[in-house]
């Protein structure tokens, strides 16, 4: 779960750049692999899918800059997998 006291408040100027993300509308899951029973190929093949459509997104800078403040600990975010945004975070702090 995502440290809630670190969520930007609840105002629009804090989430209108979730309008302009390209993964609104399409199913969630596709953004969160962390079925244990989905096999590695599967997965991978769903993480590179969704990191395509990030990739593709204007405002991937400001998601990734999201999910490193809250910090967001599960799914694809800003083109990062949650394993890949906490070595980020260990390697600003370390
Ligand atoms: S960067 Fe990826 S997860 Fe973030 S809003 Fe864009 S498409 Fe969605």
């Amino acid at each position: 779960m995502s440290t809630v006291t670190r969520l930007p408040r609840p105002i629009l100027d804090n989430y209108a750049w979730q309008q302009k993300g390209l993964c609104r509308g399409r199913d969630v899951e596709q953004f969160f692999t962390d079925d244990p029973d989905q096999g590695r190929r599967a997965r991978n093949d769903q993480t590179e899918a969704a990191k395509a459509v990030c990739a593709a997104c204007p405002v991937v800078a400001r998601c990734l800059q999201h999910a490193l403040s809250v910090p967001e600990p599960f799914g694809i975010w800003g083109g990062t997998t949650a394993p890949e945004r906490a070595r980020m975070l260990w390697s600003v702090a370390g």
